[in-house]
């Protein structure tokens, strides 16, 4: 694992249900609004937010929207399954534009079922039954971006 690349966009020390379901979102995010992923975020075990480029603020409509697609698809209890590429292939699967240069010649990828692949270090449950109840608090703008803040629930 220390050939490998921290790429990922998240804090260190994180909660593996939590942090997992920071992958749902973001897929759930570039899935629903074709945006990136979070260009910014900050995991807890409490409560997490993640902040997205987007060209305007989502609707209520839209946030309860999210949080439905992320609770289904937990209830789909998908496997989290990791694979080591080379950066190679990570370059045509994946934007490496934040990977560092000349670090490494594999990296880590993390899969959930079929429904997300992403380039990560951080530590992650074995199936998304382990997460829990997805719950969006709140959201709005920020001057780092469209600002999500979230929780899981027993
Ligand atoms: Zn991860």
């Amino acid at each position: 694992m220390e050939n490998n690349t921290q790429f990922n966009e998240h804090n260190k020390q994180e909660y593996p249900p939590m942090h997992t379901a920071e992958h749902l979102l973001n897929a759930t995010m570039v899935k629903m609004f074709n945006c990136g992923r979070a260009v910014s975020a900050h995991v807890e075990r409490k409560k997490s937010k993640c902040d997205y480029e987007l060209p305007q603020e989502l609707t209520q409509e839209q946030i309860l929207a999210v949080e439905e697609q992320v609770n289904r698809v937990i209830s789909m209890c998908l496997p989290v399954t990791e694979e080591v590429i080379t950066i190679e292939e990570a370059k045509q699967k994946f934007d490496t534009s934040r990977l560092p240069e000349g670090v490494s010649a594999t990296i880590r990828v993390i899969n959930i079922g079929d429904y997300d692949s992403c380039p990560c270090l951080g530590s992650h449950v074995k199936n998304t039954s382990e997460i829990g109840k997805f719950k969006i608090i709140s959201s709005g703008n920020t001057p780092s971006g469209f600002r999500i803040r979230f929780k899981l629930e027993e």
